[in-house]
């Protein structure tokens, strides 16, 4: 029904990912080459954390590739197994389930979790948080060896979900434009300037040409050719949210909800939080509206991917 919202699931998306992991994963197992194995660090008792560590098994598992998970105890032990984990030829990615220590300081003052993100080698990084990825990705820099061009950068996980979740709804990229203009005259707001979400996808979005404001509860910047910009005092999330013809929601509390009057017709709304800041019903009476309720899917499906690109660029021939 056209005068109405519809819903979309992104599970079709990671479908199509997860089928070119399989793809390659039997070619390898062909020619007689173990397939990647990426190694799980959980050191705490989140329940959360645990699911998601499940979920990347199973999925890892599922797909052909190897995936193997160390607990460990004490939040201590992380920064020891991450190393050994990152000296060791036979692993090919790392992720860490944070939270490990939260929003504790290091004595740099930076969180711990941070410091630990900036641990892992950019040859083992499948979530692509590390300080060379993010720096790369702020700068739009896309390769890690500019000028020569073989390397990709790793991109971050969950903000790249979005960006593919984006690329297959209709009337959101222009294909046959270049690479950097495919969101040229669109508008975005990325409701959450995180360093894991919304602040890699407000990057990403206008690397590919978008206007994007980025929105947290205290303060608004406009992320436009590859800078961040101050806004003025007259915009506010409302006012971005009428302009924009995508908004991306990721609050992570239970009482958000997106006001859905502030959406326009047409507009392709994603909730990435693991709440449901959007209330569905009211927004898909909007003409047009299309709708993402869940990206953790897509998410996994990146983490594949990435787990396939760091094998290719960086291990495929031992040259760890
Ligand atoms: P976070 O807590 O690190 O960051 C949340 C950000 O939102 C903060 O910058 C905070 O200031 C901001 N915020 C809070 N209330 C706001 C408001 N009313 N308006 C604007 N900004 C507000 O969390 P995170 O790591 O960015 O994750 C965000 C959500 O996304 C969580 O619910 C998390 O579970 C989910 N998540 C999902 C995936 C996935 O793949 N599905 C992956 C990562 C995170």
């Amino acid at each position: 029904d056209p005068a109405k919202g519809t819903k979309m699931d992104a599970s079709i998306v990671a479908k199509s990912f997860r089928n070119e992991i399989k793809a390659k994963v039997v070619a390898m197992k062909q020619a007689g080459i173990e397939p990647p194995l990426l190694v799980g660090l959980l050191a705490n008792k989140d329940p959360a954390a645990r699911k998601y560590a499940e979920w990347t098994g199973k999925a890892c598992r599922a797909d052909g590739l190897r995936y193997e998970l160390r607990t460990l105890d004490d939040p201590i032990e992380v920064e020891a197994a991450l190393i050994d984990a990152n000296d060791d030829p036979r692993v090919h990615g790392i992720i860490v389930y944070y939270p490990i220590f939260g929003q504790e300081e290091s004595f740099s003052g930076e969180s711990q979790d941070d410091y630990l993100r900036d641990t892992i080698s950019h040859k083992c990084d499948v979530e692509g948080l590390c300080h060379s990825y993010r720096t790369n990705l702020y700068r739009n820099v896309r390769f890690l060896d500019y000028p020569t061009n073989n390397q990709k950068c790793l991109l971050p996980c969950t903000a790249l979900s979005v960006v593919k979740i984006i690329e297959s709804c209709p009337g959101c990229y222009d294909f046959t434009k270049p690479v950097g203009r495919k969101l040229e005259g669109k508008t975005v707001t990325v409701i959450n300037r995180s360093e894991i979400v919304g602040r890699p996808l407000a990057a990403m979005l206008a690397n590919d040409g978008a206007d994007v404001y980025s929105v947290d509860i205290n303060s608004i910047y406009m992320f436009r050719d590859g800078r961040l910009h101050a806004c003025d005092d007259s915009v506010t999330p409302e006012s971005c949210v009428r302009k924009s013809s995508i908004v991306v929601t990721g609050v992570p509390t239970k009482n958000y909800k997106l006001p859905t009057e502030w959406v326009k017709p047409n507009t392709t709304v994603i909730n990435v939080a693991s709440f449901k800041n959007v209330e569905e019903e009211e927004l898909l009476q909007i003409p047009g509206v299309v709708y993402v309720s869940q990206v953790g899917k897509v998410t996994v499906a990146m983490l594949e991917r990435n787990l396939m690109r760091l094998y290719e660029q960086f291990h495929a021939r031992n040259n760890k």
